[in-house]
Protein backbone atom coordinates (compact mmCIF):
# COMPACT_ATOMS: atom_id res chain seq x y z
CA UNK A 1 0.00 0.00 0.00
CA UNK A 2 1.43 3.40 -0.87
CA UNK A 3 1.80 5.68 1.95
CA UNK A 4 -1.03 8.51 1.87
CA UNK A 5 0.45 10.03 5.59
CA UNK A 6 3.78 10.15 5.73
CA UNK A 7 5.56 10.47 9.31
CA UNK A 8 6.99 13.75 8.83
CA UNK A 9 6.57 16.22 5.44
CA UNK A 10 9.84 17.84 4.88
CA UNK A 11 8.92 19.40 1.50
CA UNK A 12 5.41 20.52 2.79
CA UNK A 13 7.46 22.44 5.77
CA UNK A 14 10.14 23.33 3.84
CA UNK A 15 7.70 24.74 0.54
CA UNK A 16 5.97 26.91 3.59
CA UNK A 17 9.29 28.95 4.63
CA UNK A 18 11.46 28.61 1.52
CA UNK A 19 11.53 32.62 0.89
CA UNK A 20 12.55 33.62 4.17
CA UNK A 21 15.02 30.65 4.37
CA UNK A 22 16.17 31.66 0.82
CA UNK A 23 16.55 35.11 1.97
CA UNK A 24 18.84 33.92 5.20
CA UNK A 25 20.96 31.99 3.28
CA UNK A 26 21.58 34.28 0.63
CA UNK A 27 22.58 36.88 3.72
CA UNK A 28 25.56 34.33 4.80
CA UNK A 29 26.39 33.95 1.07
CA UNK A 30 26.82 37.59 0.78
CA UNK A 31 28.63 38.20 4.19
CA UNK A 32 31.07 35.31 3.07
CA UNK A 33 31.94 34.61 6.93
CA UNK A 34 30.89 30.66 7.61
CA UNK A 35 31.42 29.96 11.42
CA UNK A 36 30.53 31.49 14.34
CA UNK A 37 29.81 34.64 13.23
CA UNK A 38 26.96 37.21 13.51
CA UNK A 39 24.01 34.67 12.64
CA UNK A 40 25.43 32.55 15.39
CA UNK A 41 25.64 35.06 17.92
CA UNK A 42 22.09 37.07 16.86
CA UNK A 43 21.11 33.16 17.49
CA UNK A 44 22.07 32.59 20.56
CA UNK A 45 21.29 35.86 22.29
CA UNK A 46 17.18 35.03 20.12
CA UNK A 47 17.23 31.28 21.65
CA UNK A 48 18.27 32.49 25.28
CA UNK A 49 15.58 34.93 25.28
CA UNK A 50 12.73 32.36 24.18
CA UNK A 51 13.56 30.75 26.72
CA UNK A 52 14.00 32.94 29.05
CA UNK A 53 17.67 32.04 29.90
CA UNK A 54 20.51 34.37 30.37
CA UNK A 55 22.63 33.20 27.47
CA UNK A 56 22.74 30.07 25.06
CA UNK A 57 25.97 28.20 23.39
CA UNK A 58 25.64 27.40 19.98
CA UNK A 59 26.94 23.81 18.82
CA UNK A 60 27.19 21.11 16.16
CA UNK A 61 24.74 18.74 17.64
CA UNK A 62 22.33 17.84 20.88
CA UNK A 63 24.74 14.87 21.32
CA UNK A 64 27.71 17.64 21.94
CA UNK A 65 25.08 19.93 23.60
CA UNK A 66 25.07 16.99 26.48
CA UNK A 67 28.34 15.92 26.44
CA UNK A 68 29.94 19.37 26.69
CA UNK A 69 27.18 20.70 29.51
CA UNK A 70 28.44 17.98 31.48
CA UNK A 71 32.38 18.84 30.91
CA UNK A 72 31.52 22.46 31.68
CA UNK A 73 30.47 21.37 34.93
CA UNK A 74 33.56 19.24 35.66
CA UNK A 75 31.93 16.21 35.40
CA UNK A 76 33.60 13.04 33.78
CA UNK A 77 36.30 10.22 34.88
CA UNK A 78 34.88 8.70 37.93
CA UNK A 79 31.74 10.31 38.19
CA UNK A 80 28.28 8.29 37.63
CA UNK A 81 25.43 10.50 35.83
CA UNK A 82 21.96 8.80 35.78
CA UNK A 83 19.74 9.17 33.08
CA UNK A 84 16.81 7.35 31.23
CA UNK A 85 16.97 3.89 29.60
CA UNK A 86 14.04 5.20 27.47
CA UNK A 87 15.70 8.01 25.42
CA UNK A 88 17.52 8.20 22.35
CA UNK A 89 21.04 6.66 22.50
CA UNK A 90 22.63 9.67 21.90
CA UNK A 91 21.75 11.04 25.68
CA UNK A 92 23.77 7.70 27.02
CA UNK A 93 26.42 8.05 24.38
CA UNK A 94 27.09 12.10 25.44
CA UNK A 95 27.99 10.94 29.21
CA UNK A 96 30.47 8.23 28.20
CA UNK A 97 31.92 10.98 25.99
CA UNK A 98 32.27 12.96 28.95
CA UNK A 99 34.12 10.18 30.59
CA UNK A 100 31.45 9.46 33.14
CA UNK A 101 28.89 6.39 33.69
CA UNK A 102 25.75 5.97 32.59
CA UNK A 103 23.72 4.66 35.39
CA UNK A 104 20.41 3.98 34.54
CA UNK A 105 16.96 4.11 36.44
CA UNK A 106 13.41 3.50 35.47
CA UNK A 107 10.64 5.99 34.39
CA UNK A 108 7.25 6.85 35.62
CA UNK A 109 5.13 4.92 34.01
CA UNK A 110 2.75 7.85 32.87
CA UNK A 111 5.04 10.40 31.69
CA UNK A 112 7.70 7.78 31.21
CA UNK A 113 10.60 10.30 32.13
CA UNK A 114 13.13 9.63 35.67
CA UNK A 115 11.77 10.18 38.92
CA UNK A 116 13.10 11.24 42.24
CA UNK A 117 12.05 7.54 43.30
CA UNK A 118 13.62 5.94 40.94
CA UNK A 119 17.24 8.09 40.42
CA UNK A 120 17.19 7.13 44.66
CA UNK A 121 17.28 3.57 43.75
CA UNK A 122 20.32 4.40 41.68
CA UNK A 123 22.30 6.38 43.21
CA UNK A 124 25.64 6.07 45.04
CA UNK A 125 28.82 8.22 46.41
CA UNK A 126 30.01 8.49 42.47
CA UNK A 127 26.63 10.09 41.90
CA UNK A 128 27.47 14.05 40.51
CA UNK A 129 24.91 14.36 38.06
CA UNK A 130 21.05 13.77 36.80
CA UNK A 131 19.78 14.22 33.35
CA UNK A 132 16.06 13.56 33.05
CA UNK A 133 15.23 13.33 29.51
CA UNK A 134 12.08 15.03 28.75
CA UNK A 135 10.51 12.49 26.56
CA UNK A 136 8.07 13.25 23.53
CA UNK A 137 8.28 17.21 25.22
CA UNK A 138 6.58 16.00 28.27
CA UNK A 139 8.23 17.74 31.05
CA UNK A 140 9.61 15.67 33.93
CA UNK A 141 8.52 16.63 37.03
CA UNK A 142 11.53 18.73 38.04
CA UNK A 143 10.76 19.82 41.36
CA UNK A 144 11.65 16.63 43.30
CA UNK A 145 14.19 16.04 41.08
CA UNK A 146 16.05 19.38 42.10
CA UNK A 147 15.29 18.51 45.27
CA UNK A 148 17.43 15.41 45.43
CA UNK A 149 19.92 17.25 43.14
CA UNK A 150 20.44 19.84 46.15
CA UNK A 151 20.70 17.15 48.52
CA UNK A 152 22.98 14.88 47.05
CA UNK A 153 25.04 18.45 45.57
CA UNK A 154 24.21 17.06 41.72
CA UNK A 155 24.08 19.11 38.67
CA UNK A 156 21.06 19.08 36.78
CA UNK A 157 21.51 18.46 32.56
CA UNK A 158 18.07 18.63 31.53
CA UNK A 159 17.99 16.74 28.09
CA UNK A 160 15.48 18.65 26.34
CA UNK A 161 16.40 17.64 22.76
CA UNK A 162 12.52 16.56 22.45
CA UNK A 163 11.28 19.32 24.53
CA UNK A 164 11.59 23.12 22.75
CA UNK A 165 8.99 25.13 23.84
CA UNK A 166 8.01 22.84 26.55
CA UNK A 167 6.74 24.45 29.93
CA UNK A 168 7.44 22.96 33.43
CA UNK A 169 5.13 24.82 35.87
CA UNK A 170 4.36 27.69 33.85
CA UNK A 171 8.34 28.30 32.47
CA UNK A 172 10.14 26.69 29.87
CA UNK A 173 12.54 23.92 30.30
CA UNK A 174 15.90 24.69 31.22
CA UNK A 175 14.79 28.04 32.97
CA UNK A 176 15.02 26.68 36.08
CA UNK A 177 18.10 24.26 36.38
CA UNK A 178 20.33 27.08 34.22
CA UNK A 179 21.29 23.64 32.31
CA UNK A 180 19.72 22.43 29.01
CA UNK A 181 20.35 20.40 26.04
CA UNK A 182 18.67 21.23 22.89
CA UNK A 183 19.14 19.37 19.34
CA UNK A 184 18.20 21.08 16.05
CA UNK A 185 18.18 17.52 14.05
CA UNK A 186 15.86 18.02 11.11
CA UNK A 187 12.87 16.03 13.33
CA UNK A 188 13.25 18.36 16.32
CA UNK A 189 10.51 20.85 16.77
CA UNK A 190 13.17 23.00 16.02
CA UNK A 191 15.07 21.90 13.40
CA UNK A 192 18.13 22.69 11.19
CA UNK A 193 18.73 21.63 7.88
CA UNK A 194 21.22 19.28 9.01
CA UNK A 195 22.83 18.94 12.47
CA UNK A 196 22.74 21.46 15.12
CA UNK A 197 22.33 21.82 19.15
CA UNK A 198 22.28 24.36 21.75
CA UNK A 199 22.93 24.37 25.87
CA UNK A 200 20.80 26.72 27.60
CA UNK A 201 23.18 28.25 30.27
CA UNK A 202 22.10 30.20 33.17
CA UNK A 203 25.71 30.89 35.17
CA UNK A 204 28.25 33.10 32.65
CA UNK A 205 31.09 31.01 33.80
CA UNK A 206 29.78 27.99 32.38
CA UNK A 207 28.85 30.09 29.68
CA UNK A 208 32.38 30.95 28.72
CA UNK A 209 33.69 28.10 29.82
CA UNK A 210 31.25 26.35 26.79
CA UNK A 211 32.55 28.79 24.18
CA UNK A 212 36.04 27.60 24.69
CA UNK A 213 35.07 23.65 24.63
CA UNK A 214 33.32 24.04 21.74
CA UNK A 215 36.22 25.69 20.01
CA UNK A 216 39.07 23.50 20.52
CA UNK A 217 39.56 24.70 24.23
CA UNK A 218 40.81 27.93 22.50
CA UNK A 219 40.42 31.38 24.67
CA UNK A 220 41.62 33.44 22.51
CA UNK A 221 42.50 32.34 18.65
CA UNK A 222 45.53 29.54 18.99
CA UNK A 223 45.54 29.55 22.87
CA UNK A 224 44.40 26.40 23.80
CA UNK A 225 43.48 26.11 27.52
CA UNK A 226 40.86 23.21 27.71
CA UNK A 227 41.26 20.02 25.80
CA UNK A 228 37.88 21.16 24.11
CA UNK A 229 36.43 19.46 20.69
CA UNK A 230 35.35 21.00 17.32
CA UNK A 231 31.83 21.07 18.00
CA UNK A 232 31.39 24.71 15.78
CA UNK A 233 27.82 25.95 14.37
CA UNK A 234 28.03 27.08 11.17
CA UNK A 235 26.61 30.08 9.78
CA UNK A 236 23.79 29.02 7.08
CA UNK A 237 22.39 26.76 9.34
CA UNK A 238 22.09 29.62 12.62
CA UNK A 239 20.63 31.79 9.89
CA UNK A 240 17.66 29.27 9.44
CA UNK A 241 17.72 28.55 12.93
CA UNK A 242 16.91 32.22 13.21
CA UNK A 243 14.08 32.49 10.68
CA UNK A 244 12.37 29.03 12.21
CA UNK A 245 12.60 30.09 15.59
CA UNK A 246 9.52 33.44 14.92
CA UNK A 247 7.52 30.37 14.08
CA UNK A 248 8.06 28.05 17.03
CA UNK A 249 5.68 29.01 19.69
CA UNK A 250 3.34 29.25 16.42
CA UNK A 251 4.32 24.92 15.43
CA UNK A 252 4.27 23.79 19.33
CA UNK A 253 0.42 25.31 19.50
CA UNK A 254 -0.33 23.50 16.21
CA UNK A 255 0.91 20.00 17.79
CA UNK A 256 -0.92 21.00 20.68
CA UNK A 257 -3.88 21.30 18.54
CA UNK A 258 -3.64 18.48 17.03
CA UNK A 259 -2.73 15.94 19.76
CA UNK A 260 -5.67 17.42 21.35
CA UNK A 261 -7.76 16.05 18.32
CA UNK A 262 -5.94 12.89 18.84
CA UNK A 263 -6.91 12.74 22.27
CA UNK A 264 -10.39 13.45 21.48
CA UNK A 265 -10.97 10.93 19.30
CA UNK A 266 -9.01 8.05 20.70
CA UNK A 267 -10.52 8.99 24.47
CA UNK A 268 -12.44 6.17 23.98
CA UNK A 269 -10.42 3.31 22.38
CA UNK A 270 -9.05 0.95 24.48
CA UNK A 271 -4.96 2.59 23.83
CA UNK A 272 -2.82 4.08 26.46
CA UNK A 273 -2.78 7.70 25.55
CA UNK A 274 0.16 10.49 26.38
CA UNK A 275 -0.24 11.72 30.03
CA UNK A 276 0.10 15.92 30.54
CA UNK A 277 0.74 16.42 33.94
CA UNK A 278 -0.81 19.63 36.02
CA UNK A 279 2.58 20.95 36.02
CA UNK A 280 2.86 20.69 32.50
CA UNK A 281 2.59 22.11 29.00
CA UNK A 282 3.60 19.46 26.18
CA UNK A 283 5.17 20.69 23.59
CA UNK A 284 4.14 17.19 21.58
CA UNK A 285 7.61 16.22 19.91
CA UNK A 286 5.68 13.01 19.47
CA UNK A 287 2.56 11.54 20.19
CA UNK A 288 2.77 8.00 21.51
CA UNK A 289 0.33 5.36 22.21
CA UNK A 290 0.62 2.35 24.22
CA UNK A 291 -1.02 -1.24 23.45
CA UNK A 292 0.17 -4.71 24.11
CA UNK A 293 -0.41 -5.35 20.63
CA UNK A 294 1.23 -2.25 19.02
CA UNK A 295 3.29 -4.91 16.26
CA UNK A 296 -0.10 -5.67 15.03
CA UNK A 297 -1.32 -2.09 14.83
CA UNK A 298 1.32 -0.61 13.27
CA UNK A 299 0.76 -3.32 10.51
CA UNK A 300 -2.38 -2.22 10.56
CA UNK A 301 -1.99 0.94 10.43
CA UNK A 302 1.09 0.57 7.38
CA UNK A 303 -1.72 -1.16 5.39
CA UNK A 304 -3.91 1.76 5.63
CA UNK A 305 -1.08 3.77 4.08
CA UNK A 306 -0.08 5.04 7.34
CA UNK A 307 3.57 5.44 9.02
CA UNK A 308 4.64 4.69 12.30
CA UNK A 309 7.64 4.47 14.43
CA UNK A 310 9.02 3.32 17.66
CA UNK A 311 10.92 5.74 19.78
CA UNK A 312 12.90 3.93 21.03
CA UNK A 313 12.29 0.29 20.80
CA UNK A 314 15.29 -1.01 22.64
CA UNK A 315 16.18 0.80 26.13
CA UNK A 316 19.38 1.68 26.62
CA UNK A 317 20.16 -1.13 28.59
CA UNK A 318 19.53 -3.69 26.91
CA UNK A 319 21.50 -2.59 23.72
CA UNK A 320 25.07 -4.21 23.27
CA UNK A 321 26.61 -0.57 22.76
CA UNK A 322 26.00 -0.48 26.75
CA UNK A 323 26.74 -4.30 28.02
CA UNK A 324 29.50 -3.40 29.40
CA UNK A 325 27.04 -1.41 32.41
CA UNK A 326 26.12 -4.76 33.47
CA UNK A 327 22.49 -4.49 32.65
CA UNK A 328 19.92 -7.19 32.15
CA UNK A 329 16.66 -8.16 31.30
CA UNK A 330 13.91 -7.28 34.19
CA UNK A 331 15.72 -4.73 35.26
CA UNK A 332 13.89 -1.50 34.60
CA UNK A 333 10.41 -3.39 34.36
CA UNK A 334 8.17 0.27 33.30
CA UNK A 335 10.66 1.22 30.58
CA UNK A 336 11.08 -2.34 29.14
CA UNK A 337 7.34 -2.99 29.34
CA UNK A 338 6.54 0.15 27.61
CA UNK A 339 9.22 -0.41 25.30
CA UNK A 340 6.94 -3.45 23.87
CA UNK A 341 3.78 -0.94 23.94
CA UNK A 342 4.62 2.25 22.47
CA UNK A 343 3.82 3.61 19.03
CA UNK A 344 4.83 7.36 17.43
CA UNK A 345 1.91 8.22 15.09
CA UNK A 346 2.20 11.16 12.69
CA UNK A 347 2.66 14.26 14.58
CA UNK A 348 3.46 17.79 12.99
CA UNK A 349 2.26 21.34 11.71
CA UNK A 350 1.95 20.39 8.27
CA UNK A 351 -0.31 17.85 8.76
CA UNK A 352 -4.08 18.26 8.60
CA UNK A 353 -7.10 17.84 10.95
CA UNK A 354 -8.38 15.53 8.14
CA UNK A 355 -5.36 13.53 8.18
CA UNK A 356 -5.67 13.12 12.31
CA UNK A 357 -8.74 11.84 11.68
CA UNK A 358 -8.19 9.88 9.30
CA UNK A 359 -5.22 7.74 10.92
CA UNK A 360 -7.84 7.64 14.38
CA UNK A 361 -10.79 5.99 12.04
CA UNK A 362 -7.99 3.54 11.04
CA UNK A 363 -6.92 3.00 14.64
CA UNK A 364 -10.82 2.53 15.49
CA UNK A 365 -11.10 -0.19 12.58
CA UNK A 366 -7.90 -1.85 13.37
CA UNK A 367 -8.47 -2.39 17.38
CA UNK A 368 -12.42 -3.39 16.96
CA UNK A 369 -10.64 -6.23 14.27
CA UNK A 370 -7.81 -7.19 16.88
CA UNK A 371 -10.58 -7.81 19.64
CA UNK A 372 -12.86 -10.05 17.29
CA UNK A 373 -10.03 -12.00 15.60
CA UNK A 374 -12.26 -14.57 13.91
CA UNK A 375 -14.24 -11.35 11.65
CA UNK A 376 -10.87 -9.95 11.02
CA UNK A 377 -8.97 -13.25 9.46
CA UNK A 378 -11.77 -14.26 7.43
CA UNK A 379 -11.63 -10.20 5.83
C1 LIG B 1 17.84 13.97 19.25
C2 LIG B 1 18.18 13.64 20.66
C3 LIG B 1 19.49 13.66 21.14
C4 LIG B 1 20.69 13.86 20.26
O1 LIG B 1 20.68 15.01 19.51
P1 LIG B 1 21.56 15.06 18.14
O2 LIG B 1 21.37 16.46 17.66
O3 LIG B 1 20.98 14.04 17.22
O4 LIG B 1 22.96 14.76 18.52
C5 LIG B 1 19.70 13.44 22.49
N1 LIG B 1 18.68 13.19 23.32
C6 LIG B 1 17.40 13.13 22.89
C7 LIG B 1 16.31 12.85 23.87
C8 LIG B 1 17.10 13.35 21.55
O5 LIG B 1 15.83 13.27 21.13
Amino acid sequence: MKTVIPFNDFAAHVRGLRPEIEAAMARVLDRGWFILGPEVNAFEAELAAFFGVPDAVAVANGTDALQLALEAQGIGPGAEVITSPLTAAFTALAIIKAGAVPIFADVDPDTLTLTADTARAVLSPKTRAIVPVHLYGHPADLDPLFALAQEKKWVVLEDACQAHGALYKGRPVGAESGLAALSFYPTKNLGAFGDGGAILVGDAEVARVLRQLRNGGQSDRYHHVRTGINSRLDELHAAVLRSKLTHLSHWIDRRRHLASLYHQALATLPLRLPVERSYARAAYHLFVIRHPERDAIAAGLRQHGIETLIHYPIPLHLQPAFARLGGRPGQFPVAESAAQQILSLPLYPELSEERVLQVTDALREILAALREPNTSSRS
